[in-house]
């Protein structure tokens, strides 16, 4: 891969500049945002302002917050996998480990808060993790090299017969085993986080934002009848997926895939299973009599609707995985379908959002490959940022991609390496588009 005339791989390229707040003056005095979006994303995010003394409202469109993706009764905390020096694979790491902390920290404060960190353990279910299994067992030198070091920090390489100690059923492969993840009640989670902040983060609920407008440097935001909804010169957008149905925004490639849990009554059998079991979908150990499994993923699908078919598709692959778990048919209690924000490189898309005309202009040509001290620094919409795009993994990407947006806000150093900073640049997919014929 060459590199663009100039570049020097230690310097943020000028198009992943970040914009500085000390040119925001008001910021000192009136430190004070609006959150679009009550789930997890948007409910870290008000809370990693709160925390850095900032007043922060939170507009939800459904009644009560955590309603869309957040919704589930539980949830797995899980990094994505990825071996090799990839900045995915340290984004997931970092962000997993960055969850853990601050779900210990919560629950000192709360020890109510269901956070059961009863391990996790990933069956070799797809091509790209029997890969990752091959790659973790192999301790040669060489390739440990190549393998970034939190990883292996966090995972380990079970074959079958200790798998299937630690699970308490049987599993008939080699797998990973995360020991510090878990699982959790995302809805109780974002209640307690907002409990914790107090009176710092204020939720306005039953109030759809239908546009944004910047004016002198304050953002208006308005309802579907154009009704003021609030103002504010710092504007975070964590509405997944509808987060670029802005004018502004509407650059950012954000997809819809739905996606259903159901609830199955546990049996004799299945009450043995002592840690959650990822495969091609996933089972939570017995909770009440119930288990939770996973879940249906269909790209492309915006409803919300429980289906049949996606409750019969949960329990077939776990029957597929996972034979011996339960005797008999296992019988569905509930069920809850939502719909996750999706990226195309499976990324969230954390940060300032570019002016695109600014980017059209100045950074059309880098197909050219002219020298990079040629290029202007980066200019972005002011005060508006995106918190969105977390898939199926944002109880695990939120805390961290929250301090992300409030270490930018703050003029703090980032609370990623500048790599990480790169791979979540809502901007990257128009830079990439803009350097595409060059094969840099
Ligand atoms: C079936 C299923 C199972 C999953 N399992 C897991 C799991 O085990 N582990 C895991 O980590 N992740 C899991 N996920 C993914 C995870 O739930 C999401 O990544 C996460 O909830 C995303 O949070 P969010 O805050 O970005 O979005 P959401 O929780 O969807 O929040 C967005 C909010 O914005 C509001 N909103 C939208 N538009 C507007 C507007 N214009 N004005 C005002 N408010 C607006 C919505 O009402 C919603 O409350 C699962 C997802 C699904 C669907």
């Amino acid at each position: 891969m060459a590199l663009l005339k100039g570049f020097d791989p230690f310097m943020v390229a000028p198009w992943f500049d970040l914009p500085t707040h000390k040119l925001r003056p008001q910021l000192k005095d009136r430190r004070h945002g609006v959150v679009v979006g009550a789930g997890i994303a948007g409910i870290t995010t008000a809370c990693a302002l709160a925390k850095r003394g900032w007043t922060v409202e939170i507009i939800e469109s459904n009644e009560a917050i955590a309603q869309g993706g957040s919704g589930n009764p539980q949830g797995i905390v899980l990094p994505r996998i990825n071996i090799g020096d990839s900045a995915e694979g340290e984004f997931y790491d970092v962000a997993f480990l960055k969850t853990l902390s601050e779900l210990e920290r919560l629950k000192q404060q709360f020890p109510e808060l269901n956070w059961q960190q009863g391990g996790v353990l990933q069956l070799g279910s797809t091509e790209r993790i029997k890969k990752q299994i091959a790659h973790l067992k192999c301790t040669s030198e060489a390739l440990h090299k190549t393998v970034h070091k939190t990883i292996c920090k966090i995972v380990q390489v079970l074959n079958s017969k200790a798998a299937s100690e630690i699970a308490g059923v049987k599993i008939d492969e080699e797998a990973l085993y995360f020991p510090q993840a878990g699982w959790i009640d995302p809805v109780q989670l974002c209640r307690l986080l907002l409990k914790k902040a107090g009176d710092s983060v204020q939720l306005k609920n039953n109030c759809h934002v239908g546009s944004i407008d910047i004016d002198e440097g304050v953002w208006t935001l308005r309802d579907e009848k154009q009704s003021l909804v609030a103002q504010s010169d710092t504007v975070i957008l964590a509405n997944a997926s509808a987060a670029s149905n802005f004018t502004q925004t509407a650059f950012l490639p954000l997809n819809d895939a739905r996606g259903q849990i159901s609830v199955v009554s546990s049996t004799e059998s299945s009450q043995k299973l002592s840690c959650a079991i990822c495969h091609n979908g996933y089972i939570i150990p017995e909770s009440n009599g119930k288990h939770v499994i996973g879940a249906s993923f269909i790209a492309g699908d915006d409803s919300a609707e429980s289906r049949l078919e996606d409750d019969r598709e949960n329990i077939n692959r776990l029957r597929k995985s996972l034979p011996g778990l339960f005797s008999g048919e296992p019988s569905i209690v509930d069920s809850r379908a939502a719909v996750r924000a999706t990226t195309p490189d499976r990324l969230p898309l954390v940060g300032p959002v570019a002016d695109e005309a600014f980017f059209a202009k100045n950074y059309h040509d880098l197909h050219k490959g002219r020298p990079v001290e040629k290029y202007a620094s980066a200019q972005y919409l002011d005060g508006l940022y995106v918190n969105t795009g977390h898939g199926a993994r944002g109880l695990t990407s939120a805390f961290l991609t929250a301090e992300v947006i409030a270490s930018q806000l703050n003029d703090e150093p980032l609370a990623v390496s500048d790599s990480i900073w790169q791979a979540l640049s809502p901007s990257r997919f128009t830079i990439r588009k803009y350097r595409k014929a060059s094969n840099i």
